[in-house]
């Protein structure tokens, strides 16, 4: 029986209205939630990859014939412009698509070469089986995104999933949820909402967890995990740096810059925080910068699409930003353009920041929030050393004319990824592993058939290609002879140089004399 004590009521931040409640659903109905999760995960399993690509194929459709419905919800809970708002639906869109139509071949067993001559007496198969339930956590930056980002590979590996989206922002996931239960797919996906004590209900519960969210739950995730010895995969916080080379095409890394640090009000993991400039073209890029930024449209949309920047999630994330501006201003660092709140519902002006150093809060910790501090460096050198001081690594990116150069800078960043004249390209790209280095994560998702092989565990099964005798050699009883023999053919196989071949040498571990 579900007994409902306490309501969630969502708000939008521009305006404070509410626009929907949700139940804060307690840790016995979660517990109830995974039990029957597992009662349909067998079935869902065994229908197989081709089986679950109908399903979320069909989800797919319903994705697509409801995305405008699906902005709304989302611009309902975020007061993201338009465009954004319909960003998450298009990813998710892209994303089911892949892991769908890809689940068959990436699931498919291996049968890896044997790693010596004399293991090739075996038929060597490596099985992917899910786990059977798993959870997913996610924040309110997209709220329909996080969980898709998730969710779809984890559904497609065969598992069923439990989705505990952010409080703040918990209508985008609970439609989509009304969307597979609308389709008729089996009830192997179920959401439930509340705060950290559901959240902390979901890891107790699941036999996997994925999440993602700032760096002080992750570690209280990763405790929890470890003490029921489940695996899990953490995306954390990140301050990514960029970095620009005099020799760059200042026009484009102006815009680039602009968009990385200012796209969703800077409210993305990967968002450009911190910005490297080579000497001689300092003052040029900045000064492009601060006309980038400046022109940038802020406000509420509607359906329409008038804006560029939204607000920020919540007072909270107003206050922090505020923070850091504050503080560095205080402590001698200059604004280009905005610098403080506008007055209206949880926005903040675009703003960029200069004369910034690391001692600085806006450079040092991670802000999520619509703010650019700008660094002058000597040379490359400087800005690799100084885009590495930091707790966390999730990605960056390198702004130069020359792409070997970027490559060059790239491999020496400590980050889980690095775009060459780019912000976010990785995002878009499920073949490649997402994610951080340092407290920015452990683990990371897609990579192609990692990102549905990681919600697996992987079986090795061998079998004997040869008729089989009574006895193996080295089973009982014990004899010395048979040993050396195996030893020598071993040594044969695997050593090198005379030690391959020196019997003599195998002789003596007879003993005696
Ligand atoms: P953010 O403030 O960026 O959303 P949090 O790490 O606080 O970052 O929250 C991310 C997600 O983790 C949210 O869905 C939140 O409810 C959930 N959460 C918070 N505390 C816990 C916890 N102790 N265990 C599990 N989930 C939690």
């Amino acid at each position: 029986m579900t007994h409902i004590d306490q309501v969630i009521d969502v708000r939008n931040p521009a305006t404070g209205e509410s626009v929907g409640t949700v139940p804060v659903t307690d840790p016995d109905d979660v517990a109830a939630a995974v039990r029957e999760l597992r009662l349909y995960q067998p079935e869902w399993e065994a229908i197989g990859p081709n089986g679950r690509k109908e399903w979320l194929l069909k989800l797919q459709d319903w994705l697509i014939d409801n995305t405008e419905h699906l902005a709304d919800v989302l611009q309902s809970e975020t007061a993201k412009p338009r465009v954004d708002a319909l960003i998450d639906p298009a990813f998710a869109v892209d994303l089911v698509g892949y892991y769908a139509r890809r689940a068959a071949k990436f699931l498919g067993d291996d049968h890896p070469s044997p790693h010596s001559p004399l293991a090739r007496v075996k038929a060597l198969t490596v099985t992917y089986r899910p786990y059977q339930v798993v959870g997913v956590i996610t924040p309110w930056n997209f709220p329909l995104a996080m969980p898709a980002i998730d969710v779809f590979p984890a559904l497609a590996a065969g598992a069923a999933v439990i989705l505990k989206p952010s409080e703040v922002t918990p209508l985008s996931a609970v439609e989509l949820a009304r969307g597979w239960a609308e389709i008729g797919a089996p009830p192997v996906f179920k959401v439930v909402t509340g705060a950290g004590a559901t959240g902390a209900a979901v890891v107790d519960n699941a036999d996997y967890v994925q999440f993602t969210g700032s760096t002080a739950t992750g570690r209280k995730i990763a405790q929890a995990c470890a003490d029921r010895m489940v695996p899990y995969s953490l995306e954390l916080g990140g301050k990514d740096p960029a970095i620009v080379l005099a020799d760059a095409d200042l026009d484009r890394a102006a815009h680039g810059i602009a968009f990385g640090g200012m796209f969703n009000a800077g409210q993305v993991c990967i968002s450009v925080e911190r910005v490297y400039v080579e000497a001689p073209v300092y003052d040029e890029f900045v000064e492009k910068l601060t006309a980038a930024v400046a022109a940038l449209r802020q406000g509420a949309d509607d359906r329409e699409s008038r804006n560029d920047v939204g607000a920020l999630a919540n007072e909270n994330q107003l206050r922090i930003v505020e923070r850091h501006v504050n503080e560095a201003v205080a402590a001698g660092a200059r604004v280009t353009t905005g610098g403080k709140p506008t007055g209206v519902g949880t926005f903040f002006e675009p703003t960029v920041l200069v004369d910034v150093d690391h001692s600085m809060s806006c450079v040092a910790e991670e802000t999520f929030g619509p703010t650019l501090p700008v660094m002058k460096v000597a040379d490359e050198d400087e800005a690799v050393r100084l885009a590495n001081d930091s707790i966390y690594g999730l990605s960056a990116s390198v702004w130069t004319g020359d792409r070997t150069r970027g490559e060059r800078v790239a491999r020496r960043l400590n980050a889980g990824a690095v775009n060459i004249n780019d912000v976010f390209a990785n995002l878009f790209n499920f073949a490649m592993p997402m994610g951080g280095w340092g407290k920015s994560g452990v683990g990371a998702r897609w990579g192609g058939a990692a990102g549905i092989r990681k919600y697996c565990r992987a079986q090795a099964i061998t079998a004997p290609k040869l008729p089989t005798m009574t006895k193996e050699l080295f089973w009982f009883p014990y004899d010395m002879n048979k040993l050396v023999v195996a030893v020598a053919a071993m040594r044969l196989a695997g050593a090198r140089g005379l030690r391959r071949v020196d019997l003599a040498k195998v002789w003596r571990l007879k003993g005696g004399k």
